[in-house]
């Protein structure tokens, strides 16, 4: 199992949702959205999301990343939708086989992904208190928590999109 955990996250790391669903005949529209495959529909419901390299359709609720993608559309197990994705993307001898490239570019994107998704809740806060502890009397010294919102608020920003721009 090990063995195929190792793969997958090759795979998904070697591969853009957007370039998967593309290759599949889903070309995404300009807000992000195609037609899902999975249900029947007129207006395009599932969503792509590159920067976490998933998919979520919110009229049948199917989801997840380029692996369930093909598993879904194909009715393949997880094992056969890797074989798929090798085969159709040229991976094959690449992610099966013990390459130190790709699973640290896959680490790296998994600790930036959580260091993403840690910033994110820092920013969330730091909007809290900026709005919330704010002086409110002229003169009145502002809180600590107050002034360390406002300095470092700009660096997580920079910062976050440093991320967003590099999963472009
Ligand atoms: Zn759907």
């Amino acid at each position: 199992m090990a063995m195929v955990s190792y793969r997958s996250e090759n795979i998904k790391a070697a591969l853009d949702i957007d370039r998967v669903v593309s290759f599949y005949g889903y070309e995404p529209n300009r807000q992000g959205f195609v037609s899902c495959p999975f249900h029947s529909e007129k207006t395009a419901s599932c969503k792509i999301y590159p920067k976490s390299n998933s998919f979520y359709c919110f009229g049948c609720g199917a989801g997840g990343d380029v692996i369930d993608f093909v598993r879904l559309l194909y009715g393949l197990d997880f094992r056969q939708a890797c074989v798929r994705l090798e085969a159709d993307f040229g991976l094959v001898g690449v992610t099966d086989s013990a390459s130190p490239e790709l699973s640290e570019r896959a680490k790296k994107r998994n600790a930036e992904k959580v260091e993403y998704k840690a910033l994110k809740e820092r920013f969330v806060r730091y909007n809290q208190i900026i709005r919330d502890s704010k002086p409110k009397a002229q003169g009145e010294p502002p809180s600590p928590e107050f002034v360390e919102a406002i300095k470092e608020k700009p660096h997580i920003e920079n910062r976050l999109r440093e991320l967003e721009e590099k999963w472009k």
